[in-house]
């Protein structure tokens, strides 16, 4: 594979590969700059013909590369992301819209993937049992020891284009599992140079093919191939539960939606807890699963509070994504800015008030902050994909507790307070996968478990460690000793 050049400047032309070899041109699908519709790059697509070709690849490879051998082209893609970190900046930037210091950001996370990945490929986490332990005992011993499963299928969503891909092909890579990556076909530019990027770190071509094209002709095969092990998905709660439906009988791997809140106690360090509101707000243009969708807040410090926020909210100036100045690039495309701006104006209706923002230009949305916000508004029952930070306020714990857990989803949240004992209840009672104190939603670090309960996911984790896990199965074999 010829090293891997992006050029934003120019249309990229790029191709769906099965196995290290592009698709017949055939169907094309074009990438356009959120920002200025600009044409970013155009896309040969595949067909279900491509699909059955990449299954069959996989297969007929096998799963035979040395640990050693998955480290080294884990760290060789790490040194060459590196390299090529502003270049990859710029394409999510580009295709995304996302505000270049986000994109900058999200390749320093994807760069403690491939570390963390690598790193893993050195261990072992294989048990020994001894079987003289019991009366009825044997002098035997069981080993425990992860083997590769045969073929992955990983599907990812637009929000974080390169992240995402790799936080699901660097731990199957870790496994020596081999997969058919099917990326969101808003970002499909910044997935396809990762894939190349693995190519020339030495990925043996039949490990990964990403692939493209209709949903019926490629996503759906996909999902229902009787000889896939494991399909991996991160999207939305409708998708994941259609996949849910649909997959048969192999593992599903289910990251989905969220609606995480800021619950602001009445003895919260309000700057800290202003910091937050808006840092877990408006990050990523609000599209992250784990961005604040909520903001609860204690009614004795409610006007402090969205005094401070509103101040400091006024710093996340919106704008051209490709200037380093901007700190919110747009949503992901203008349908979205329209639908966010609907629930807005809608929730203004039932009552609520705008206190900044609200202006909306093509899929430029204004980092907006509402009060007085009603419980059963659409932008608080459902997940708004989109730098909106709507207010709430409740008039103790258990207030908290209850208003928190009534929503369908469960990601993840985040508390600010200084009591020990409020944050032991919540650690206990809320009713999701990860709960932050002192900190937003989000926080976390590459390798630690992630993933959520209720509409958010089934409780499987991912984040790099847990990921392999799910990659991977446990064989055991028992020997006299
Ligand atoms: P989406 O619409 O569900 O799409 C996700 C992926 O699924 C895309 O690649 C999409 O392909 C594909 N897809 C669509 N229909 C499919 C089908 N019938 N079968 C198989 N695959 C199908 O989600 P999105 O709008 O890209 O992403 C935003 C959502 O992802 C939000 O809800 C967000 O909270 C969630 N998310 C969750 C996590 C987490 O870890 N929990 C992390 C990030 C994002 P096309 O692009 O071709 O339609």
């Amino acid at each position: 594979m010829d090293p891997v050049t992006i050029n934003t400047t120019d249309v990229m032309q790029l191709s769906c590969y099965v196995a290290g070899k592009k698709v017949k041109p055939g169907h094309e699908l074009e990438v356009r700059n959120p920002y200025n519709n600009r044409l970013v790059g155009v896309v040969q697509t595949a067909t279900t013909r491509d699909v059955d070709n990449a299954v069959s690849a996989a297969l007929k490879g096998g799963t035979r590369l040395t640990h050693y051998e998955r480290y080294a082209i884990l760290e060789r893609a790490r040194h060459l992301l590196v390299q090529r970190k502003e270049d990859f900046a710029a394409l999510i930037s580009a295709e995304a819209g996302l505000a270049i210091r986000e994109a900058r950001y999200e390749t320093e996370r994807a760069h403690d993937v491939l570390l963390f990945a690598a790193i893993e490929c050195l261990k072992d986490d294989g048990q020994l049992f001894s079987c003289d332990v019991s009366p009825k005992g044997k002098h035997r011993k069981i080993l425990s020891f992860r083997e590769p499963l045969s073929l992955g299928v990983c599907i990812t969503p637009f929000n974080h284009p390169l992240n995402q891909v790799l936080h699901k092909i660097a731990p199957a890579i870790v496994a020596g599992t081999p997969v058919i990556l099917k990326p969101s076909e808003k970002t499909p530019l910044t997935a396809i140079k990762a894939t190349e990027l693995l190519y020339e770190a030495g990925l043996p071509p039949h490990m990964l093919s990403v692939l493209l094209g209709n949903t019926s002709e490629v996503a759906e095969p996909l999902v229902k191939n009787p000889a896939v092990d494991i399909v991996s998905f991160t999207g939305s709660v409708a998708v994941g539960k259609r996949i849910a439906a649909t997959a048969g009988y192999k593992k599903v791997i289910l990251e989905l939606g969220g609606n995480d809140p800021l619950i602001i106690m009445e003895d919260a360090d309000l700057d800290l807890a202003a910091l937050l509101a808006a840092e877990g707000s408006f990050r990523n243009s609000g599209q992250r699963c784990t961005a604040v969708k909520r903001i609860l807040v204690h009614e004795k410090v409610q006007d402090d509070f969205i005094r401070k926020f509103v101040h400091k909210s006024r710093e996340y100036t919106c704008g051209d994504p490709s200037d380093p100045a901007t700190m919110v690039g747009t949503v992901i495309d203008e349908a979205a800015a329209v639908y966010l701006e609907r629930v807005t104006e809608d929730a203004v209706k039932a009552g609520a008030k705008i206190r900044l923002g609200g202006a909306r230009r093509g899929a430029l949305l204004e980092p907006t902050i509402l009060t007085n916000v009603p419980r059963d508004a659409d932008i608080v029952v459902n997940e708004s994909f989109g730098p909106l930070a709507p207010v709430m306020t409740f008039t103790d714990i258990n207030d908290a507790i209850t208003l928190s857990n009534a929503t369908a989803y469960g990601l993840s949240s985040g508390i600010v307070t200084r009591s020990m004992e409020y944050a032991m209840r919540f650690i206990k009672e809320l009713k999701v996968g990860t709960v932050n104190i002192n900190e937003i939603p989000g926080f976390r670090i590459e390798s630690s478990p992630f993933g959520g309960v209720k509409d958010s996911g089934l409780g499987i984790k991912e984040g790099v460690i847990e990921a392999i896990k799910c990659f991977s199965f446990i064989k055991t074999c028992s020997i006299p000793w």
